[in-house]
């Protein structure tokens, strides 16, 4: 091939790229064509549930939203192109304090501060070009959307997965709000939102049952976690096993008391020498003697005024009174004094433990500062009982039970199974199994989220709480809010909502003025998706049947002992109503990491180290911004923004694009290079299989590189006699097929003047099908072959592939290393492992 053209005239035959033209104009087409609406009832091709984490609606889509979402997004296109119906929606998380806080700062609604950020954050996510299906978009501040969180609500409460109960609950004061124990976050417990340490309040709130399904959320059989969740999620739950313990209350007054108490550790029952109760235990009135009283009650009230923090703190002095009273240990019949003390919360297992100061820390100090005896049970085999320094809480798999009757001698493990069964023989234990894990408290003292669909009936006599008609959904918030400057849930003082008649009786009744926490929102919103605007229920069953569990979810680790577990929470509770088919909801969950500022730090604006996607896209388009977050690093790892980075990318677009219109033009340009270059091929497939492999386990950045490595290829063979040949022609669309999910945009369009310039009739890039790789050519074209002699590694020979057994023989038998053993030793036989080596096997000659 020759050209005439000089190689400045070839430079400047091709118009500039310019994404902000190429770019809109692409994603209207895309639009206007509905390439991005998925036929949820075609079942002719399999399917695929994509799923990203929906957003709260900020307002404004930080740079991080892009690293998260893009790609996800080349994900999805690349699964549409291997011949999948793929499903891929968007929605907001739209309920939430955030929006209040804003109303009560500014005096506008909730719901208009909401949508309006809701409506800028669409702008911004669709200069994305992202493949979006908005016609399936859930905004969960809607009554279409909520009336169902209420509608599921009850239904909870019919099967006993909902219910309201007074407990010590971890209260905000700062959001004036309570929290669930998964939003209470750290060793000094801080509200997860605000970072304002919580107390604790006595209160009536609403539950669901999630420990119902505690044992069934350690096995991750049917979903496929990251390694990091399945540890946070299993050490969350905290199953452990052990005995339910007896204790008969001695003092003839409190005959037929019992106080029971879990221990992990059944075998040291002969070491309990006190039991400790919480200053909050229900039996602490009752047991407390006339002569304890006054010191009791004392201590009570100080307890009160302690955070639970500061509770449990082992810095902390243990401080404590005894009751007067005394129970009997079941194993020995021996009686052990009660005290309260506030090391022991009421909320953790039953309020009470026995106390074995020889084989626990807390125990052993409290023993000592107030003088109760410590008697070492568990000893090291041969090992005899000593004076204690500290609590012996060691384990070694030869610890004997000392000090403990008849089951003195037993191995531990042995021992704690064998007292057990004696407590079980006299009814006085059993082996238990307690969690760590508590139902999950749903109730919010705030306007903005889902109203709790219940009526407290106000008659007399009271029909007490009332469900509220499945007819009379959904309990709509006011369409005004008055905040007051104090503070306060604004439902309470807005007499047109909470005045009402009770639904059962008639009588005059009051709303449930709380709402349900946000988290309930997203336990379920991936089903609505599938029927957003259904009328007659949450979720469309067929095609719920049809496409979930979700087949991949992407989105931050942070949530992974909320939504995470929330949302398994949900799947098992509509599976046991009947509404959904699987019990778990996803099927494999991917975690990226974290995009950081330029400088390594976590991007904020009063670093003043944060991007702007918007203003990126207007200066490198939103190719370059796909391109470059992707190229970064592994997207499990993130890392920082890196100014040169995106320049660098943009660089390559342009090179692409001079190089796909112009094969002819460049440097090269007219120069009679004589260019051999069989392997342009063999590279493009080679590139075409590192890519397929590289989606398997989002591989984008090793990806990003191979397309560039091709192309450096591509721009070297530009203006050479290679140029525009069938093999780089293959090659070039090889390349903007693998460039299609990636940079959807510059690819359609070279695409577009591809089908023009050979005047094929056009088809957009992004319907085509993901190419095959060439077997043949991508197989490795040599290999290195170790060499053994008589089983040990003598020499390694580089030899072409698919060469036959002999010739591989000779190649082998005439290297230096071998001959040299041959002079005084004789071939027995070659032993060659294709591909994997060649053992020559000798014996002296005789
Ligand atoms: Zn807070
Ligand atoms: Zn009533």
């Amino acid at each position: 091939m020759t050209t005439d053209t000089s190689p400045a005239e070839t430079r400047s035959r091709v118009e500039p790229y310019e994404p902000t033209e190429i770019e809109p104009r692409w994603q209207a087409r895309w639009e206007e064509l509905g390439m991005h609406t998925t036929d949820l009832d075609d079942d002719s091709r399999p399917r695929f549930y994509l799923l990203t984490m929906y957003d709260y609606p900020s307002g404004d889509l930080h740079i991080g939203h892009w690293f998260t979402k893009t790609p996800t997004d080349a994900l999805s296109r690349y699964k549409r192109m291997s011949g999948f119906n793929v499903f891929f929606p968007v929605g907001f998380d739209a309920f939430g304090l955030p929006a209040e806080n804003a109303a009560i700062r500014s005096g506008v609604h909730p719901r208009e501060w909401t949508l309006r950020n809701v409506d800028n954050m669409r702008r911004q996510l669709r200069s994305m070009g992202a493949t979006w299906d908005w016609s399936a978009e859930v905004v969960t501040c809607e009554p279409e959307f909520y009336r169902w969180n209420q509608w599921i609500f009850l239904r909870f409460l019919e099967a006993g997965l909902a219910y309201r109960r007074r407990a010590p609950v971890d209260w905000c004061p700062k959001d004036q709000v309570v929290l669930a124990r998964e939003q209470v976050e750290g060793a000094n417990r801080v509200c997860w939102r605000c970072g304002t340490q919580v107390i604790k309040r006595d209160l009536e709130q609403w539950f669901f049952r999630t420990t119902k399904y505690a044992d069934e959320y350690l096995s991750y059989d049917e979903i496929e976690f990251p390694e990091p969740i399945r540890v946070m999620q299993t050490n969350w739950i905290g199953r452990s096993e052990g005995a339910e313990i007896v204790f008969d209350v001695a003092d003839e007054q409190h005959a037929g008391e019992q106080i029971s108490v879990f221990t992990t550790r059944p075998d040291t029952l002969f070491g309990a020498t006190f039991m400790v109760l919480a200053p909050e235990h229900p039996l602490v009135d009752k047991l407390t003697q006339a002569d304890r009283r006054e010191a009791v009650d004392a201590y009570r009230h100080e307890a009160r005024r302690k955070s639970e923090i500061d509770r449990l703190s082992t810095e902390r002095e243990k401080t404590g009174v005894p009751l007067g009273a005394s129970v009997i240990n079941p194993i020995n019949g021996e009686r052990i004094p009660i005290w309260i003390a506030d090391y022991v919360l009421p909320g953790y297992g039953t309020g009470a433990i026995m106390a074995v100061p020889a084989h626990d820390a807390r125990d052993f100090e409290f023993a000592r500062r107030h003088g109760l005896p410590v008697r070492q049970v568990v000893a090291p085999l041969g090992g005899s009982p000593s004076d204690l320094e500290s609590a012996y809480a060691a384990h070694s798999d030869d610890e004997v039970l000392i000090n403990s009757g008849e089951f003195s001698g037993l191995a531990a493990v042995e021992g704690k199974r064998r007292i057990t069964k004696a407590l079980e023989g006299m009814d006085r234990g059993k082996s238990a199994v307690t969690y760590r894990l508590r139902d999950w408290l749903v109730s919010r003292q705030r306007a903005w989220g889902t109203p709790i669909p219940v009526v407290y009936c106000l008659a007399e006599p009271s029909c007490g709480i009332v469900p509220v008609p499945e007819d009379q959904l959904p309990v709509l918030l006011p369409e005004d809010f008055e905040f007051r400057p104090q503070g306060g849930n604004p439902l309470e003082f807005d007499d047109r909502f909470k005045n009402t008649t009770c639904p059962r009786c008639g009588g005059a009744g009051r709303r449930e003025t709380d709402t349900l926490d946000t988290f309930v929102d997203s336990s379920w919103y991936w089903w609505r998706y599938l029927s957003p605007h259904k009328e007659d229920g949450p979720i469309d069953q067929t095609r719920e049947a049809a496409w979930c569990p979700v087949e991949q979810y992407t989105g931050g680790s942070e949530h992974a002992v909320l939504h995470l577990l929330y949302g398994r929470f949900f799947a098992k509770a509509l599976n046991d109503l009947g509404m959904v088919k699987e019990r778990e909801p996803w099927t494999r969950l991917f975690n990226q990491g974290q995009i950081l500022g330029a400088d390594g730090e976590r991007m904020s604006k009063s670093r003043g180290n944060v991007q702007d996607p918007d203003e990126l896209v207007s200066r490198y388009g939103a190719d370059a911004v796909r391109l470059f977050l992707m190229f970064m690093g592994p997207w499990a790892q993130g890392g920082p923004w890196s100014p040169t980075g995106i320049e660098g990318v943009h660089r390559f677009l342009r090179r692409v694009w001079a190089t796909v219109l112009d094969p002819h033009g460049g440097e090269q340009a007219g120069q009679a290079r004589d260019v051999d270059d069989d392997d342009l091929r063999r590279h493009a497939h080679r590139t075409l299989k590192r890519v397929t492999d590289d989606y398997a386990d989002f591989g984008f950045n090793t990806m990003v590189s191979a397309l560039m490595e091709l192309t450096n290829r591509l721009v070297r063979l530009r203006g050479t006699a290679v140029a525009g040949t069938a093999d780089w022609d293959e090659a070039v669309k090889l390349l903007l097929l693998m460039l299609a999910p990636l940079a959807p945009h510059i690819s359609d369009e070279l695409w577009s003047r591809r089908l023009a310039a050979r005047a094929e009739e056009w088809s957009s890039i992004h319907s085509q099908s993901w190419p095959d790789f060439d077997r043949e050519l991508v197989a490795e074209s040599e290999v290195e072959l170790p060499i053994q002699i008589n089983g040990k590694l003598r020499d390694v020979v580089t030899v072409p592939a698919g060469l036959s057994e002999i010739e591989i023989e000779q190649i082998v038998l005439a290297r230096d290393k071998v001959t040299a053993q041959l002079s005084d030793h004789e071939v027995v036989r070659v032993i060659h492992v294709p591909g994997r080596l060649v053992n020559v096997v000798v014996k002296p000659r005789s």
